[in-house]
């Protein structure tokens, strides 16, 4: 009981150490943002950071390495949540992986994206009733549960 405090104690500590730094998906090289963020642990024991859980689902689909289980984050408490436990929405108008990288040609007319691994988005929730609430403001769509695990991705 005691050795568990003291490996939380430390695990906080490491969490505030790396804070300040600005990190960067391992999937996608884009910047992760907190409401959506994601990690990756593997069986060796490395966390690989991920800017959302499809850039995490992908990184597991195609990756050699083992990996243990994916943490995705509450959107409404911006908590860590195991993916198989949390509510999914798929395809909203948040889209916080690209928000800051307007894709536009020089005639400054917004170009089509043809294909963006963050998109469409996925958002993560703890709770049903929070993911539709979420629904009825940015709309898109809850994924069935069984799809948070088998779910293809491309
Ligand atoms: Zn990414
Ligand atoms: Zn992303």
């Amino acid at each position: 009981m005691r050795k568990t405090l003291i490996l939380g104690v430390l695990a906080v500590g490491a969490m505030f150490a790396c804070s300040p730094e600005p990190r960067l998906c391992e999937v996608c090289q884009r910047g992760i943002h907190a409401d959506v963020r994601a990690a990756i642990v593997l069986d060796n024991g490395r966390r690989v950071d991920a800017c959302c859980p499809r850039c995490a689902m992908h990184y597991r689909a195609t990756s050699t390495e083992q990996v243990l289980r994916i943490e995705v984050t509450d959107h409404d408490r911006g908590s860590p949540l195991p993916l198989e436990q949390a509510y999914l929405v798929e395809g909203s108008d948040l889209t916080p992986c690209i928000d800051h990288h307007p894709i536009s040609d020089d005639t400054h007319l917004p170009m089509r994206i043809c294909y963006d691994r963050c998109m469409p988005s996925l958002i993560a929730f703890a709770s049903e009733p929070q993911a539709r609430a979420f629904i009825a403001i940015h709309g898109g769509n809850l994924l069935p549960s069984g799809s948070r695990t088998t779910h293809a991705v491309p």
